[in-house]
C-alpha cells in the first residue's frame, strides 16, 4: 500500500519554565493509504501532541511530517491551512460543532472552503447526516442533540469532503460503550467504502480493537506497532459465517462458532452478527432456546442465555433451568401469532441494533434520547468543562516559540 503519512525522527519537546518537556521522541510511522491506525497511551503519553505534528496543527521541534509525500512540517501556517481544507478531516472528543448552526450547516461547512456552492453543500450535507442515521435531525442544533447525535454530525462533518485522512482526537470519549460501537462502526464504514485513512487516538484499548493497526506510546515514545484485526472486520465476517448456519438450523455449529468468537474476541462481538441474522428468523426466541437445549455445559448455557437476553430473543426475567424447561413442555409458552411475536422483537431490539446506517437508526437514537437524556446532558455539560480541543490546539501552537 501507499504510504499517506510519514514521519522522521519526529521530536516535540516544550519548555516549562525552566524544565523542558519532551512530549515526543524519534517518531518514525508509515501510514498506509486506507488504513485506521490507532495510537494508544495513557494521559501524558504524546498523543494528542503526535497527532496535532500530524495533521500540521503544530510544527516539530525536529523532524519531518509528510501527507501524501507533500512535507507538510516545512509548510507556513497559510500553505498548512489550504493544505488541511483540501486534504483532511477533524473529529474531536468534544465535537466542537457551531452551536447556532444546524446540523445540515455544521456538515455543509467544510465544503464552502473548497467552493462548492450552496445547494450541492446542502445535498452533500444531507447525504451524510443520512449515512450517519440522522436525516431526522437535518435541522436540529447541537444542544437539541446527544451527545451520540452531536458526534455523527462531528463524523458527517469530517468526511462530507471526501478527505484523503481524517484525524480524531479520542472521538468517543465522552460516550458510552454502545455509541462508541456505532461511532467506530461508522468510522470503519468510511474508511472502507472510500479508502480513507483515519489516525484515531485514544486511551482505550476497547476502541483500538477496532483499528487496523495499534501504535503503543508511553514517554513520548513509540513501544509497540501492532496489525490488528479490525472487530468491524470480524464482525462482518461472522455475520456472512452465521447466514447459512441459522437458515439450516445447523445449531450445533452455531454454538460452536458462537463459543470461538466469544473466546477469541468478545460476547459483543457474538451478539452483534446473531443480531443482524435474526432479522431472517421468524421466531427469534424459538430459535435461541433451540440453540441453548442442544448445549451440555452449564458455563456454555449460561452465556447463551445471556446472549439471548443481550440480544431481546429472550425475556430478562427467564433464567437457564426455565428455559430448558420450557423446550421440553412448550405448550407452557403463551402464543402468539407470528405477526405479534416478531413486532415484539423489534420492538425488544430496536434501542440495540447495531447495523447503524438503516432506517431503524434513528428511531433508536430517539429512544436512547429520551432514556438518557438527562444523564447525556450532564456529560456534555461535563464535556464542555473539559479542555477544549481546538483551544487546546490554539495554546499550544502559542508556545511554538518556547521550543527548545
Ligand atoms: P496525551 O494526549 O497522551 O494525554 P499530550 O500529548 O497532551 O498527552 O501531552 C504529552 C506531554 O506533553 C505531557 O507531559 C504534557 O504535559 C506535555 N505537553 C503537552 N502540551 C504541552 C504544552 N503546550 N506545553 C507544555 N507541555 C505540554
Ligand atoms: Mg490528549
Amino acid at each position: 500500500m501507499d504510504s499517506l503519512i510519514k514521519t522522521v525522527n519526529l521530536r516535540k519537546a516544550y519548555r516549562v519554565g525552566n524544565e523542558k518537556v519532551v512530549a515526543l521522541d524519534c517518531i518514525n510511522l508509515d501510514i498506509p493509504k486506507g488504513q485506521v491506525c490507532c495510537i494508544l497511551g495513557t494521559s501524558g503519553s504524546g498523543k494528542s501532541t503526535l497527532l496535532n505534528q500530524l495533521a500540521g496543527l503544530e510544527k516539530p521541534t525536529r523532524g519531518e511530517v509528510y501527507i501524501k509525500g507533500e512535507k507538510i512540517s516545512s509548510m507556513s501556517e497559510k500553505q498548512l491551512a489550504h493544505f488541511r481544507q483540501m486534504n483532511v478531516g477533524f473529529v474531536f472528543q468534544s465535537y466542537n460543532l457551531l452551536q447556532g448552526m444546524s446540523a445540515i450547516d455544521n456538515v455543509a461547512m467544510p465544503l464552502n472552503f473548497r467552493g462548492v456552492s450552496k445547494s450541492k453543500r446542502e445535498k452533500a450535507a444531507k447525504t451524510m447526516l443520512k449515512k450517519v442515521g440522522l436525516e431526522k435531525r437535518m435541522t436540529h442544533k447541537p444542544s437539541e442533540m446527544s451527545g451520540g447525535q452531536q458526534q455523527r454530525v462531528g463524523i458527517a462533518r469530517a468526511f462530507v469532503t471526501k478527505p484523503d485522512v481524517v484525524f480524531a482526537d479520542e472521538p468517543t470519549g465522552n460516550l458510552d460503550t454502545r455509541t462508541t460501537r456505532e461511532v467506530m462502526d461508522l468510522f470503519l464504514e468510511f474508511a472502507r467504502q472510500e479508502g480513507i485513512t483515519i489516525v484515531l487516538v485514544s486511551h482505550d484499548q476497547n476502541l483500538a480493537k477496532y483499528a487496523d493497526r495499534i501504535v503503543t506510546l508511553v514517554d513520548g515514545e513509540i513501544i509497540s506497532d501492532k496489525i490488528n484485526n479490525s472487530l468491524y472486520d470480524v464482525t462482518n465476517e461472522l455475520k456472512e459465517q452465521m447466514k447459512p448456519l441459522v437458515e439450516n438450523k445447523s445449531y450445533k455449529e452455531l454454538s460452536s462458532l458462537i463459543l470461538k468468537t466469544t473466546s477469541d474476541y468478545t460476547e459483543g462481538v457474538a451478539v452483534q452478527a446473531l443480531e443482524y441474522n435474526f432479522t431472517s428468523l421468524e421466531n427469534p426466541r424459538e430459535f435461541m432456546e433451540e440453540l441453548i437445549a442442544i448445549i451440555d455445559n452449564e458455563t456454555e448455557k449460561a452465556l447463551f442465555t445471556r446472549i439471548g437476553r443481550e440480544t431481546g430473543a429472550i425475556p430478562k426475567e427467564t433464567d437457564s433451568k426455565r428455559l430448558a424447561e420450557n423446550k421440553s413442555n412448550k405448550e407452557k409458552i403463551v402464543k402468539k401469532t407470528k405477526k405479534e411475536k416478531k413486532q415484539g422483537f423489534f420492538d425488544k431490539i430496536k434501542g440495540k441494533k447495531i447495523d447503524t446506517v438503516d432506517k431503524k437508526a434513528d428511531k433508536k437514537a430517539d429512544k436512547k434520547e429520551d432514556k438518557a437524556q438527562t444523564p447525556k446532558n450532564n456529560n456534555d455539560t461535563a464535556s464542555d468543562d473539559k479542555k477544549d480541543d481546538k483551544k487546546d490546539n490554539i495554546e499550544k501552537s502559542n508556545t511554538e516559540g518556547n521550543e527548545e
